[in-house]
């Protein structure tokens, strides 16, 4: 096993045994930044000397023989709409190309206070909006295990990364699907995390009511290890949770009886490849064989869940938007007076958010606000009872992320409304604020890996984590983020 392909469990035994120093292993990792990320292009900005102060720092504190944080001294990225202090953090926009932040989100904090070294940011869809990372201002980033292909979005950089052995974690942000969708494509671990468990404090908003921050990693258990350090209460984020967040550590073992398992009917249609709805099925089969037993439920409102979402999505991202005037944040075009500034500002908006803006500005008008967004409103109460009634049944469901494998780049930007409908597995978890893990289940008739989706009711984070660890026990026990690949060479050549 090559060093940057060790789980961050694998990386903190190493440490701990001193065969190798985070030092080391961080100079490693900024050495194949260096040399595959042109190809991959998953970093916006690498923060080398940062990443190894803080390396240096764990490495002198595990030589005075003290305690250290599990993720002392293991370095990973962060997307960039994770503001970090001192470092730029562009959202993938043009608007924020310059724009340094003068302080932590609180995820960076509780991070950078157990000792894990920030490597960089990664590169991602423009404010957030999209599925592919090409709605970037900045550049491309390609799937590691097929260069002509996109690695999802819209933490796509993250995904890519965690895959392609230029992090042993990351974290990535997710409103309708994107730490779940780019995990799936590139064949990782990510979660997101129940409504409220992680802070937004710092996370630069697209829709507040859905928006949440969660783990790229390369096995169920560094998933855990990661909520572990970013959940908990935060006082500076008004929807966080109250309480302490339990060691979603220790409630891992692997054991399939007792486990009820879902599969919602409405998720295994005629929009879902053959492949993918066998994948995950085989995946349900193998968990009943170990004991688990399993049930098809419904829910009966998934249907309208994509209406709702674009429409809440929209409505929250053209408000949330409002400050990127060049008064407040970010760049100032100029222009004759106020209004021309404004203008010529927000002109350097990609089309993907500015169709967004409009269609959000649109919605949430004074007189339309009762048939879209209260309507919408209403649609996310439905589904929300809808899982809220299947819970009463299962432990957990078991979905599709995506219908397909990775898409080749380019084939999204030319059809908005496909990118839209691709949405369809992984919406409805954010409008009913469900936590939902997504992990690689097999390998499709390209090459390329298929994702599984684990479902949870609200935080049920552990119950979650618990499933999709006797799952991987089960099919893929050295780490599902590494075993569906066997052998497979990033890709760099397809270009
Ligand atoms: N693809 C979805 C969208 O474009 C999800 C985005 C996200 O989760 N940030 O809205």
């Amino acid at each position: 096993m090559e060093l940057h392909d060790l789980t961050v469990r694998e990386l903190r035994q190493r440490l701990a045994a001193k065969e190798v120093s985070s030092a080391e292993v961080t100079e490693h990792v900024l050495r194949r930044i260096e040399q595959l990320d042109p190809h991959v292009g998953a970093y916006l900005t690498v923060t080398a000397d940062q990443a190894l102060a803080a390396a240096k720092a764990a490495d002198e504190a595990r030589a005075r023989g003290e305690a250290v944080h599990p993720l002392a001294g293991v370095p990973g990225g962060l997307k960039d709409n994770i503001v970090t202090e001192g470092v730029r953090t562009t959202a993938g926009s043009r608007v924020l190309e310059n724009w340094t932040p003068p302080y932590d989100a609180t995820v960076v904090r509780r991070l950078k206070d157990a000792g894990a070294p920030v490597l960089g940011k990664t590169n991602m869809d423009e404010f957030a909006m999209g599925s592919s990372t090409e709605t970037s201002a900045f550049k491309k980033t390609r799937n590691p295990w097929d260069a002509g292909r996109a690695p999802g979005g819209s933490s796509g950089g993250s995904a890519a990364a965690v895959a392609a052995g230029m992090g042993y974690w990351a974290l990535g942000s997710d409103t309708g699907g994107s730490i779940r969708q780019p995990a799936a494509f590139c064949g990782v671990v990510g979660m997101k995390p129940t409504y409220g468990l992680v802070s937004r404090f710092g996370l630069i908003a697209m829709a507040s009511s859905l928006d949440q921050i969660g783990p790229f990693t390369r096995d169920v258990a560094d998933a855990a290890e990661l909520l572990n350090v970013i959940a908990g209460h935060d006082p500076k984020d008004s929807t966080s949770a109250p309480g302490r967040a339990p060691d979603f550590t220790a409630a891992l073992k692997a054991e399939a009886k007792g486990l009820r398992i879902g599969l919602p009917k409405e998720y295994f249609t005629e929009g879902i490849s053959a492949e993918v709805q066998a994948a995950v099925r085989q995946a349900a089969a193998e968990l009943e064989r170990a004991g688990a037993t399993v049930e098809e439920v419904s829910l009966p409102h998934a249907e309208y869940a994509l209406g709702a979402y674009y429409m809440i999505v929209s409505a929250e991202s053209s408000s949330n938007l409002g400050r990127y005037d060049g008064v407040r944040y970010g760049r100032r075009e100029a222009g004759a007076d106020v209004p021309a500034m404004m203008t010529a500002t927000r002109a350097l908006l990609g089309p993907e958010v500015k169709r967004r803006i409009v269609l959000g500005t649109f919605v949430r008008g004074k007189e339309r606000l009762p048939e879209y967004y209260m309507r919408a409103a209403r649609v996310r109460t439905l589904l929300r009872r809808d899982f809220e009634q299947a819970f009463e049944k299962v432990d957990v469901l078991l979905t599709p992320v995506t219908p397909t494998t990775a898409f080749p780049l380019g084939r999204r930007v030319r059809s908005q409304m496909e990118a839209y409908a691709a949405d369809i597995c992984t919406v409805a978890v954010n409008l009913a604020g469900l936590p939902a893990l997504s992990m690689p289940c097999g390998v499709g008739a390209d090459g390329l890996p298929i994702g599984l989706q684990f479902i949870g009711p609200a935080f049920g984070d552990a119950q979650v984590l618990q499933a999709a660890y006797t799952y991987e026990q089960l099919a893929w026990p050295e780490g599902a983020g590494r075993a569906w690949r066997a052998g497979k060479e990033v890709d760099v050549d397809g270009h």
